[in-house]
Parts: structure tokens; sequence; C-alpha cells
């Protein structure tokens, strides 16, 4: 899968992207992110990609210029009219469901939004999807964008050393995970439960379903509808 970024802050990305699980997958070729840089494509001579408000008001707005010519180069790049996801705090907040759907994608293309926003009418024009990361306002587009390119990565086959290292995570099946616990199997006097000690794998697996159930009507009820149901089921 590629993923290719339109930001003013190119660097903050790749800083990122190159560290880390995410750095070695793309090392080992199981995914490629591609910054780009808009202030690139501006057609402006002082190289501005953004305006006061008309209307009035506080900030600036990126310009719709630079923004339609980045994404048309990066559809010329590609050789096809990837699908355009716009960070904001005004989309769809991001799910793990979500994220599953867009990793079977082989290329995205996310837009980071700087200052006050973007103009209206790019995003009219271009933008397939919007998603937020949470119902808050952040100064850019681009943690949102690093947080969209880590979940989708991970999902990617070979990125991480097995598949169960994300089926049986919290929100996958939208269960919660269950308590994990490592060396030593006591400390400041609380012992790690008997049972992972057993070496009963059965016994192991119905403790940690139960224990998955537990937490999450302890924790975030609201993920079951009805008594030991998720969402997705
Ligand atoms: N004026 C906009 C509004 O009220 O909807 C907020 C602009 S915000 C200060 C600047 C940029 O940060 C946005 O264009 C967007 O790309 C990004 N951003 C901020 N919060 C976000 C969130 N919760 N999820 C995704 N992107 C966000």
């Amino acid at each position: 899968m590629r993923i290719d970024i339109l930001t003013l802050f190119p660097e903050m990305c790749d800083t990122v992207l190159g560290e880390s699980i995410l750095g070695r997958a793309q090392k080992n070729g199981k995914v490629e992110f591609v910054t780009h840089q808009i202030r690139d494509y501006t057609a402006d001579k002082h190289g501005r990609v953004d305006d006061a408000p008309y209307g009035g008001g506080m900030g600036m707005i990126m310009q719709p210029q630079p923004i339609f010519d980045c994404f048309q180069a990066v559809c010329a790049a590609l050789g096809k009219r990837p699908r355009l996801i716009y960070l904001s705090p005004q989309g769809k907040t991001l799910t793990q469901q979500r994220v599953k759907e867009l990793a079977q994608l082989d290329n995205l293309v996310l837009l980071c939004g700087h200052y006050e926003g973007v103009d209206e009418r790019v995003l009219e024009e271009l933008v397939d999807e919007e998603i937020s990361i949470g119902d808050y306002v952040l100064t850019g587009g681009e943690l949102p964008a690093l947080v969209l390119c880590d979940a989708v990565a991970r999902m990617l086959p070979g990125v991480l050393a097995d598949e169960a290292c994300f089926t049986e995570e919290s929100h996958f099946s939208g269960l919660l995970e269950y308590a994990q616990y490592t060396r030593p199997p006591e400390w400041h006097g609380k012992k790690v439960p008997d049972v992972l000690l057993s070496g009963h794998h059965a016994n192991i697996e119905a403790y940690r379903k139960e224990d998955a159930l537990r937490r999450t009507r302890e924790k975030r009820p609201e993920l079951l509808h009805e008594e030991g149901e998720t969402k997705h089921d």
C-alpha cells in the first residue's frame, strides 16, 4: 500500500514515519509513505499558500490552488485518481473498523490542513471523506494523518510479526484486550493470575475471553450493546 501525504510540514511526518515499526515496514517494502510539500505547488511568486478569511475573522485559510495542483501531481504520478481523505475535526471519528477497511486499499492520499483550515471550495471539489481523530481541535492535520498512517500500516501483511498481534488487541473484535503480564510472577505483592502460569492453553484462552468481556463492561460499557455482544458481532 502507498499513502501520500499533502502537507506544509513534510519533515514532521517523515521523522515519525521513518522510526520504529513503520520505518522498518517501509525499508522492507511492506508500505510506502510519500510526503508532498504543498508550498512547492503554489503559483504565487512569493510562495504564499494562505490568506485572510473573506468576511473577516481570526487566522489564515489555506488557498485552493496549491492543494489542487499538488493532488493533481500525485494523481499523475500514480496514473490514477486515489481516494483523498481530509483530516478534519468536522469529519467522522476514526474507528478500528474504518481502519480495517482503509487498509484494503492500494492507495490513499491524506490532506493535512493547518492554521484556521482550508478553503471550502477545494474540499468540495476533491475530498472523498473527512476523518477526525476525536472531538478536539489540533493546530494541524499532520498528527491526525500520522495516527491514521500508523493505524492502517500495522494492519498490512508483514508489518507486525503475526496477525494475532492485532486481531487480539483492543477494538479489533469490538472488545478491549485482556490484561497482560510479564516477568516477574510476583511484583509489589501482586501475583500474576495462576491460570496464566499453568501452561493450559484452553483454560488460558477461556480466562482471557472472560477478562476481555469484564474489562469492556467496566471501562467501556457503551461498546457492548447487549450482554457479551459487540457492535461488530
Ligand atoms: N477551523 C477549523 C474548524 O473549526 O473546524 C479547525 C482548523 S484546525 C485549527 C487546523 C487543521 O488541523 C484542520 O484543517 C485539520 O486538518 C487539522 N485538525 C485539527 N483537529 C483535528 C482533529 N480532531 N482531527 C483531524 N484533523 C484535525
